[in-house]
């Protein structure tokens, strides 16, 4: 048996890395395992960029631990001297009544946050990339923006290694064996002690975590990039990010130009399509990009030029779409993380700290309650998983 450690991290994306920064700042003795590389193809955490927005249309709840997120993506800034966060504002468009359009405004309004309505000539005198239809209005959130996902999580591992933590890559962990003492973690090539582990293994989750096995479903997800027609419309300066709501044919995201490849657009939850993490995530096919071409240049026409790339990426979706960061019920040496369904990133600042205070004082005063085993249960009951 090697070495023994205050808490181990399994899993080194945007929740594990956050977390082993956390724990090491705080003079833990930590491990950091990690199946394969930093904000791999095959996690959930690449892709050059993440929305982030305070408003949140999902459920106003979130809105305080959004606040914490954005105070500790300037912080983690700070520590590493970059550029993770860059606020161009969110412009949410739809029917008035649509889900995305009324629960931003809801939450907004419930927590007296920044927000203005632009009707279509509005949206296209600020914006004209975007198109709207007659009946449309456009939410606009100043404090959007967007996160860069893959600098965003080497910056926590940096953090990490440099306060100390252990970080080990290309090293897949078994099996996890609590006991009364601590938490015995069996790899290929070592078995580890430690008082309390963290499971943060992202699609992968349910082979860890039994109880998730048919609860936790990855599914497939696919983005791609335009070269806009005119390259001037599409700058981060002139184009914010943005959600589109399109009622019962679901929504999109995207973002302005950031790199040489143009702004980028997905359909969230895409086809709803369950895949097995185990193996390679199926190629962009022709349904595929079709979707996406259609969407670029029925609602950004004006920019819909060449479509420069597509890639894939994997959602892990739960129940009512929320997260789960708890104790696990029977074993509270275990900590599950399982911050995704497609709406997780922005929230990694926080749940590194969330999961640090779980894993040293055993809860946290952030309000998490909708995240617990108890909440998710009653979500399994009243919800679908796709
Ligand atoms: C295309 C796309 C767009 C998205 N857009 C947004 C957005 O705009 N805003 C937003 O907030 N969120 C967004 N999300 C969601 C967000 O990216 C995820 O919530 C987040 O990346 C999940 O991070 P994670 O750490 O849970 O998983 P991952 O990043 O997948 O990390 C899990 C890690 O665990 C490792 N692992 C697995 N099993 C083991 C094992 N047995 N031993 C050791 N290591 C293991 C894996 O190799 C992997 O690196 C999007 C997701 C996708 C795919």
């Amino acid at each position: 048996m090697s070495d023994s450690f205050d808490v181990a991290v399994i899993g080194l994306g945007a929740m594990g890395s956050a977390a082993v920064a956390h724990l090491a700042s705080r003079g833990c003795r930590v491990v950091g395992l990690e199946a394969h590389y930093p904000a791999h193809a095959l996690s959930s955490s690449h892709g050059d960029s993440r929305l982030i927005r305070l408003g949140y249309f999902e459920d106003p709840s979130y809105v305080p631990l959004l606040r914490r997120a954005y105070q500790n993506w300037r912080m983690l800034e700070r520590q590493v001297r970059e550029t993770l966060l860059t606020v161009t504002g969110v412009l949410e468009m739809g029917r008035p009544d649509s889900t995305i359009v009324s629960g931003a405004r809801a939450a907004c309004e419930l927590h007296g946050l920044p927000f203005q309505i632009l009707d279509p000539d509005q949206v296209q005198a600020r914006y004209p990339v975007f198109a709207l239809d007659d009946d449309d209005v456009g939410l606009f959130e100043p404090e959007g923006g967007y996160l860069r996902p893959e600098r965003a999580v080497m910056a926590h591992l940096k953090v990490a290694g440099q306060a100390g933590a252990v970080l080990r890559f290309g090293e897949a962990v078994a099996a996890i064996e609590p006991d009364d003492a601590g938490v015995t973690i069996v790899s290929a090539f070592e078995r580890l002690r430690a008082r309390t582990v963290i499971v943060a293994t992202g699609p992968w989750i349910a082979q860890l975590v039994p109880q998730l096995r048919g609860i936790a479903q990855p599914i497939r997800q696919v983005v791609a990039w335009y070269q806009p027609a005119d390259a001037f419309v599409t700058l981060p300066e002139r184009m914010p990010v943005f959600l589109r709501d399109e009622g019962a044919a679901g929504s999109y995201f995207g973002f302005p130009s950031i790199g040489t490849d143009g702004f980028k657009v997905g359909k969230h939850a895409h086809f709803h399509e369950p895949i097995d993490p185990n193996l390679p995530n199926p190629p962009v096919n022709d349904t595929d990009t079709a979707l996406l071409d259609g969407f670029a240049h029925r609602r950004l026409p004006g920019a819909a030029g060449v479509r420069a790339g597509s890639t894939t990426c994997r959602y892990t979706m739960l129940p009512g779409e929320d997260f789960l960061m708890d104790l696990h019920p029977s074993e509270k040496r275990v900590i599950v993380a399982s911050p995704c369904s497609g709406h997780g990133f922005k929230f990694a600042s926080v749940a590194g700290e969330i999961l640090a205070d779980l894993a040293t004082q055993g809860g946290t005063a952030l309000p998490i309650e909708l995240f617990s085993f108890a909440a998710l249960e009653q979500k399994r009951r009243t919800s679908r998983v796709d």
